[in-house]
């Protein structure tokens, strides 16, 4: 895959190019940007070309890979953006259990490939997600209970550095501070990560998948057991979440309240792990579980992951938490972000326009298990001890509803800060109140920053959220 082997000339797509507006292509559609132009390398050798043209002009580079940076982070006004949709071989080592994959692969692409062989190892949830921008900030799915974060499972990576060297590295190579950095950080300015290769493990050709939906007003009951039966000595593999969404086909329908039970080991050993989840957990609860196949291949999971074929706007807030923080007070709170006066409203009349495609979540994924397992020193990603993440979402199409939309998000923003100040780097947040490096890095920061100086002395990779050098901090803007 180092060879270029394919010869056809790199794609540049400028602003006078009637394909300029079609290029643009982030899965927020709220942040709009205006680079310098589109460059979209199809090889290692094109990669570099890219980076050479734009500083043959005095241009910064933005890097995107599958385009969906919450703050759309990934392409960048008057930058030359440097596009990897293009960079999307695969090579998968059955024998030795591990793929070699460039960053532009999609998640649904990388799984079909593997499942293939009954291999896989942890990924994300969106099935359009690229494997670039995932895994520098971590990645995290159904998976990572067993398997940890894909930085965890990356062995090795080829780095473009802003002086035009592609360098490998690994954890024990001589590149293994670079290694460190982009497992956690890779997105925030030490060069364009190329290809990774990742270890696979074997799956079952069935695993079991099963949701429950429960009525919105169990909402506290059932977290409350949720999160305690995660803390109990389940079985390992177990995977778990909690969704509560409210949409709009039937306005005046209550928030719809999810719980997705996940075990990654044979069908039949998942069948026999919920029941006892079923009877301990949602004891008493009124619930419906739906009528549908539980036992189903990865790849039939993947999937079902959210594949929009509507560009929606949206406004996203994460907090990396510990489940024993959520004590029935702020339970309670997260609920009522569901019935709020933006949500329940009457929304002719509140809302500047009414959009039937709206939705409002709050979800929590489980961070625990392999996660967990890692110290936080081991790469830049810090975040070892929270087990949850926790999500809240509004989507819709309307830009006439971006500010009273933005005031729902500020609100659960407020909740959220006050449970945690640790923010999972793949939802990043552009509130200038944050303190980003804290959030995001922690006590890694200072680390970061000596790297930083050492492979990109000059802060060519630099934007808003970069890693700064150590002699001049907040010197990004
Ligand atoms: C619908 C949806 C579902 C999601 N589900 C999950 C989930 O289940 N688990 C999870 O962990 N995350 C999830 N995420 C978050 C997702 O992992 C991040 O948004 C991730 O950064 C997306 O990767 P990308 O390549 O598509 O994004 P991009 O927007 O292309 O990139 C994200 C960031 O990485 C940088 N970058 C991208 N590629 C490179 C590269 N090759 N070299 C250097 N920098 C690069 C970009 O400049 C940008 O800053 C989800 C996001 C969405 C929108």
């Amino acid at each position: 895959m180092n060879t270029d082997t394919r010869n056809m000339e790199m794609k540049i797509v400028s602003r006078d190019d009637s394909e300029y507006r079609e290029y643009f292509q982030n899965y927020n559609s709220r942040i709009q940007r205006n680079p310098y132009c589109y460059v979209i390398p199809r090889s290692e050798i094109q990669c570099k070309e890219a980076l050479k043209y734009a500083q043959s002009l005095g241009k910064k580079v933005s890097v995107r890979s599958g385009g969906h940076s919450c703050i759309g982070m990934s392409v960048l006004d008057d930058r030359v953006s440097i596009d990897l949709r293009e960079m999307n071989d695969i090579q998968l080592n059955v024998s030795d259990k591990t793929i070699t994959v460039q960053s532009g692969v999609l998640l649904k692409d990388f799984y079909e490939t593997t499942t293939k062989y009954n291999l896989a190892t942890a990924g994300g949830g969106c099935p359009t997600v690229c494997i670039g921008g995932l895994t520098l900030g971590g990645g995290s799915n159904y998976l990572s209970s067993s398997y940890g974060y894909v930085i965890d499972n990356v062995l090795e990576a080829r780095v473009l550095l802003a002086n035009g060297t592609i360098v490998n590295c690994s954890r024990n190579g001589e590149y293994s501070d670079l290694f460190w950095a982009i497992r956690g950080a890779g997105h925030a300015g030490f060069g364009i990560v190329l290809q990774f290769k990742l270890q696979l493990y074997e799956i079952s050709p069935l695993v079991f998948y099963q949701f429950l939906v429960i009525p919105f007003s169990d909402f506290e009951v059932s977290l409350e057991r949720l999160l305690l039966y995660s803390r109990t000595d389940r079985n390992a593999d177990v995977h778990l979440t909690f969704e509560c969404r409210k949409t709009y086909k039937n306005i005046s329908s209550d928030p719809t309240l999810k719980i997705i039970f996940f075990y990654n080991g044979p069908a039949e050993r998942g069948e026999v792990l919920f029941q006892d989840f079923h009877q301990n957990v949602l004891k008493g609860v009124g619930r419906t579980m739906k009528d549908f196949q539980s036992h189903k291949s990865f790849m039939d999971i993947i999937r079902l992951g959210p594949n929009p074929e509507l560009i929606r706007r949206s406004f996203t807030k994460n907090r990396l938490v510990f489940g024993s923080d959520l004590n029935r007070d702020r339970i309670k709170q997260l609920k009522s972000h569901m019935t709020s006066d933006i949500v329940m409203g009457d929304v002719n009349n509140r809302w500047p326009i009414f959009d039937n495609q709206t939705n409002f979540s709050i979800v929590l994924y489980y961070h625990g298990g392999k996660q967990n397992q890692v110290p936080p020193t081991d790469c830049a990603f810090i975040h070892r001890e929270c087990d949850w993440s926790l999500v809240g979402i509004c989507s819709y199409v309307q830009p006439e509803n971006d500010q009273l939309f933005s005031q729902w998000t500020d609100r659960v923003q407020n909740q959220f800060s006050e449970i945690s100040s640790s923010i999972y780097q793949n939802y990043p947040d552009d509130d200038p109140n944050i303190d980003w490096r804290q959030a995001y890095y922690g006590s890694n920061y200072p680390r970061l920053q000596q790297i930083k100086l050492k492979y990109d002395p000059n802060n060519y990779f630099s934007h808003f959220q970069s890693i700064e050098l150590p002699s001049h901090p907040k010197s990004n803007l």
